[in-house]
């Protein structure tokens, strides 16, 4: 492969690239690629081995194998059963030929016509009346000059489609670009550590990961444990982390306007509005958030605490260390109507304190709005409860000095930057029910201290899980019945996602009903969802709260921090549509009282093997941290926060689960490179534009 000239640099444009016109230029870039090098960073989803094609006269029956022949004739099939279409391609090679089938794929008639070039991987069946066939194969159309070296003939790249870009198509531009590339790339990872671990080089591993030397096993491959893809994932890791940590020491550069002290009289203060002893969890706790509040420099803290560990308590002690030192304190929740709960629990807390409590949602009036406005600005309100508007709008305080952000860690990291924005330096103490697993913890918050609360409150007792198919439900009704007679309450939460809302709503809307007037006719049911206007939802959760009604039907709005605690029984139906950290948050809405409480997860057979998995997990377990782990395995981390949110950074090819010990050593030797090298300014600033622009985040810190 010598090279026919190196005229290209990682940075060209991908549309001055052979075989890239504005079409699929412009697919590219809807994939966020625009450079060559962001091309050469979308690496193979798998690789296929071509290397040994298979005469057709050679196949078994029970073998998957790629073959490479000619399309004899191909046309759509009907069969006797309506509807049911199947597509059928004869295809020989010089050795003998078989046939090809895909089921309801009609639209194959416009891919295909006799006399094509193709390869066809897949599973090699015996047919029904003798010969063999290969049965939904993979297949690609190769028609190019030079079948034998880029489509054929090795173990070939398979890349995810762009558009127009089929895999085909990236994989002849990503061979075309790498024979054009200078091989001395510049290297980010430094000659010694590179040396130390054998990594190879940055060129050669580009060129490996694509385009696989014939003697690397195809499994190692698949597995991304190849040197070349190894030395990839440890740029990736080495490069995130010198950004994080480059990050942490910006933040540590920081100064607050004023450093809190905390004196006995201070102590007295918060022992004073204290309902109860602290847990060893929640004294500990407590103890890292005031040593930060007494530095100089922000504190960016996360707390987790799985649902009902007291976390509320511990923020509200903080807060008062920071109001006893004449600063003011924002509390933010993700609704209204937690932003409401919260301010119900502090103001009754701090009743008989001297300090002032306000809330700030959309439910106050305008008047009242300007009232309040008015005396957060002149400080004689000292806390706000609000939602995210708080900080967002035009809420001006005259000495923040404290955020306190629950139930919304991704929001907390991006409010920071807001909050720098508007020349602001608090003290930020995140909280989160949403135990993050260690993995996860690392990538995403490296930046972050983080407290962790791992026991409850004392006299809890274990929730008992049930999983029951839809066929049982009476069962499940005998039981909440018992339950309310017993003067307890009941959640019943139905799905709702996104792309089916209106069917959901009308699912929910009608299960009340269903609910109220056939199975608990004598009892009170209400209905809770995200349509209903703030002060219809806030009706409806208060009557619940005030045990005004005995069973309430709701969407996911539910879902966090919700505290009732003579609700006793969350049943959910169709349990097998959620997520695991999310039926543990549920199931967290319960159990928070004196009484025995019980989750029934009902589900809708047949159940899909990861659905299996998921509610096994639930009645095996009720450590959200265990949970968190199970949930990050089963779902992989790019849904682990249900939808990609903004600034949760998307790795190339790290997965940080398959990856959790590179990642370990890359943090270890970022950490230690930064320590003993003392880069120079320009090695770091160079460093650094690499990492922003290879993660493509915003400055979120
Ligand atoms: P979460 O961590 O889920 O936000 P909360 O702060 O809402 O939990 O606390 C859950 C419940 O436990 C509340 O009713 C709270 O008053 C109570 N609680 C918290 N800490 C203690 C404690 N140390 N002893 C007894 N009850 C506590
Ligand atoms: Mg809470």
């Amino acid at each position: 492969m010598a090279p026919e000239g190196t005229d290209l640099q990682l940075n060209t444009p991908l549309q001055y690239l052979k075989g890239v016109g504005p079409r699929r230029a412009a697919d590219l870039a809807r994939a966020g690629l625009v450079t060559l090098e962001d091309l050469l960073y979308r690496f193979p989803l798998r690789y296929e081995d071509r290397s040994r094609l298979q005469p057709i006269a050679s196949l078994e029956p029970g073998q998957t194998a790629s073959i490479t022949a000619r399309i004899l004739s191909c046309g759509l099939r009907t069969t006797r059963r309506p509807g049911f279409k199947i597509f059928e391609a004869l295809v020989g090679d010089p050795s003998g030929s078989l046939r090809a089938t895909w089921l309801n794929q009609a639209y194959l008639r416009e891919v295909f016509t006799a006399g094509q070039h193709v390869v066809l991987y897949g599973a090699v069946e015996m047919r029904g009346h003798g010969g063999l066939q290969l049965t939904n194969p993979q297949y690609e159309i190769v028609d190019d000059e030079d079948v034998e070296t880029v489509h054929t003939g090795r173990v070939v790249p398979v890349y995810e489609r762009a558009g127009a870009v089929t895999p085909k198509v990236q994989r002849r531009i990503v061979f075309d670009a790498l024979q054009r590339l200078p091989p001395d790339l510049p290297d980010h990872l430094p000659e010694p550590l590179r040396l130390r671990y054998r990594l190879p080089a940055r060129y050669a591993a580009l060129l490996a990961a694509h385009f696989p030397p014939g003697d690397v096993a195809l499994e190692q491959l698949n597995r991304f444990a190849t040197p070349a893809q190894k030395r990839l994932i440890f740029e990736e890791a080495f490069l995130f982390q010198i950004g994080v940590m480059a990050r942490r020491r910006t933040a540590a550069a920081e100064r607050k306007p004023v450093i809190v002290a905390v004196d006995d009289r201070i102590r007295a203060s918060a022992r004073q509005v204290l309902p109860f002893k602290l847990t060893r969890g929640q004294r500990t706790a407590l103890k890292e958030v005031v040593d930060d509040l007494r530095r100089p420099h922000p504190m960016n803290r996360l707390l987790q605490g799985d649902v009902g560990a007291g976390k509320t308590i511990v923020a509200l002690l903080a807060a008062i260390v920071a109001m006893e030192n004449g600063l003011q304190v924002a509390f933010m929740a993700p609704t209204e109507i937690l932003a409401e709960q919260h301010f119900v629990t502090i103001a009754r807390l701090l009743q008989a304190s001297r300090f002032r409590v306000a809330l700030m949602t959309g439910s106050i009036t305008a008047a009242e709005r300007r009232q309040r406005l008015a005396e957060v600005g002149n400080g004689s309100i000292h806390l706000v409860v609000g939602t995210h508007a708080l900080v967002q709008g035009d809420v001006v305080f005259k000495a923040l000095g404290l955020v306190v952000i629950d139930e919304q860690h991704r929001f907390g990291v991006l409010q920071r930057a807001t909050l720098r924005e508007k020349g602001l330096h608090p003290d930020v103490l995140v909280m989160t029910a949403t135990p993050i697993p260690r993995t996860l913890a690392l990538t995403l918050y490296g930046d972050l201290e983080s407290s962790v609360i791992r026991d409850l409150p004392p006299g809890r007792l274990p929730i008992r899980t049930i999983v029951k198919p839809e066929s049982r439900r009476e069962e499940i009704y005998a039981f909440v019945r018992a339950e309310i007679d017993a003067g307890r309450q009941a959640y019943v939460i139905y799905p709702l996602v996104e792309e089916s809302a209106k069917v959901d709503l009308r699912a929910a809307t009608a299960m009340a009903d269903h609910l109220a007037l056939e199975i608990f006719p004598s009892y009170r049911v209400g209905l809770l969802h995200g349509r209903l206007k703030a002060d219809e939802k806030d009706r409806v959760m208060k009557a619940f709260a005030a045990n005004e009604l005995n069973i309430l039907v709701s969407t996911t709005v539910i879902e966090v921090g919700i505290d009732v605690p003579n609700a006793t029984v969350m049943i959910v139906e169709h349990a097998e549509r959620f997520g695991l950290s999310q039926l543990h948050q549920l199931r967290g809405r319960v159990g928070r009282g004196r009484h025995q409480s019980s989750c029934c997860l009902i589900y809708q057979a047949p159940l899909s093997d990861d659905a299996r998995q998921r509610l096994k997990a639930m009645t095996e377990t009720t450590d959200g941290f265990v949970i968190a782990e199970r949930d990050l395995e089963l779902r992989g981390p790019g849904d682990f926060f249900g939808t990609r949110q903004a600034g949760v950074p998307t790795f190339r090819l790290i997965d940080v689960v398959r990856d959790r010990d590179l990642m370990d050593v890359a943090q270890r030797e970022a950490a230690e490179w930064l320590e003993t090298e003392a880069p120079t300014p320009t090695a770091l600033t160079d460093l650094l534009q690499a990492w922003s622009a290879r993660f493509k985040l915003m400055d979120v810190g």
